[in-house]
């Protein structure tokens, strides 16, 4: 494959997007009939872009989008998105106007929220449209599912302010049988029958995330928001057996400088690493922590180059790592390193893969994080 690199750096994130849309065909098969597929794209797509894959996960057929901020979701209308677009908590009361200038539906907790957003709208001659995020047990946002009757009861005095969406959020989806899942499930189906006895139109209902989407297909309701899988990655490896994916993000860099030291000389920052036999080159890889690349990884992971892996020595830096070359045995009929060869970081060269979840394993967090990370300062490369 022709390389594409990035004009003013030598280190950048590849973006698969046949990956990419792959998977979105992939999870909205797996949706029944009629049920929608929520793209949750926040945090710049977990690192991977949000304005150009969102345009690659619609047209491969997600149904509607959802971002954590409300600068997110501007992002993606300024860029001509126009599909459905949920801001997954209640914003602060300052966006109000941005919100119905741009029809974003903001899911909404609070009355004083809820009904300056009517007013605004009204003044707009416009739909406020909302989603009711509820509370049934993860404790982080929403109405507690025992005040939501009466939570709407309050807000349906305003005639500008619409119910698109009632949805809650699972604590342990990615633990099948869990109780505490059950119980949460349970209580959503409570609130849902109860409003609806009550006369009240919940409008969409949707409450499954990556996990529960695969895990608990009997929960999917009238609409799924996946985020993760979208981006070929697992919640959890009991996913793995159930559905395909292909990862979207490689992390790639160009080796800028390589010596041959002296046995015995300290790499990097506290010398944590010295060289150890005559012969064993350095190679300095022009990106560090403030890329993603964690500086808990320090001499913990493993570098792609020419489909063979070498080892991350010494401390990894904000900008910058080094890599080394053993003179013998492992890399014996591999090609010395050179300045320019290309070094995978985190994805696939020949046989070998580094993956999010080797990575997410060393430092000791989970994938999630790992390409959210990748996503701060490397320059996105789309292929
Ligand atoms: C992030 C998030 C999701 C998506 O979770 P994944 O595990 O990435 O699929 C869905 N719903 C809410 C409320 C979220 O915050």
């Amino acid at each position: 494959m022709q390389q594409t690199y990035p004009k003013n750096r030598w280190a950048w994130a590849e973006i698969n997007l046949g990956a990419l849309r792959q998977n979105v065909h992939t999870y909205k098969e797996g949706l029944e009939r009629g049920v929608k597929l929520m793209a949750v794209i926040k945090a710049d797509a977990y690192g991977h872009g949000a304005v150009r894959c969102a345009k690659e996960i619609i047209a491969a057929g997600a149904d509607q989008l959802a971002v954590a901020t409300v600068d997110e979701a501007l992002e993606l209308r300024r860029a001509g998105i126009d599909v459905p677009l949920l801001v997954l908590s209640e914003p602060p009361l300052e966006s109000i106007q941005d919100l119905v200038e741009h029809d974003i539906m903001p899911a909404v907790t609070t009355e004083e929220f809820a009904l300056a957003f009517g007013e605004c709208a009204a003044h707009f001659d416009k739909k406020a449209r909302y989603h009711l995020a509820i509370d049934t047990g993860m404790t982080r946002t929403g109405v507690s599912w025992q005040d939501a009757l009466d939570f709407r009861r309050m807000l349906d005095f305003h005639s500008c302010l619409e119910c698109a969406g009632t949805f809650t959020h699972f604590a342990t989806a990615d633990m099948p049988g869990d109780w505490d899942f059950s119980l949460q499930l349970q209580r959503f189906e409570d609130t849902i029958k109860l409003l609806r006895a009550n006369g009240f139109d919940c409008g969409l209902i949707h409450c499954d995330n990556t996990a529960a989407t695969v895990l608990a297909p009997k929960t999917h309701f009238d609409m799924c928001r996946v985020g993760l899988g979208l981006f070929g990655l697992h919640p959890t490896p009991l996913t793995r057996t159930q559905i395909t994916l292909e990862p979207v993000m490689s992390v790639k860099a160009r080796i800028t400088r390589v010596v041959t030291p002296e046995v015995n000389t300290g790499v990097s920052y506290g010398m944590t690493y010295r060289t150890r036999r005559p012969g064993e080159q350095i190679a300095t890889l022009p990106l560090g922590y403030a890329d993603g690349y964690k500086r808990a990884l320090s001499g913990r992971v493993q570098v792609l180059v020419h489909g063979k892996p070498y080892h991350q020595v010494g401390t990894i830096c904000m900008d910058q790592c080094m890599i080394m070359a053993e003179p013998s045995m492992a890399n014996a009929q591999a090609a010395p390193l050179a300045i320019g060869d290309v070094a995978t970081l985190m994805g696939t060269d020949g046989e070998t893969s580094v993956t999010a979840d080797d990575l997410a394993q060393a430092a000791g967090t989970i994938n999630y994080e790992i390409v959210c990370g990748f996503g701060m300062r490397l320059e996105k490369v789309y292929v």
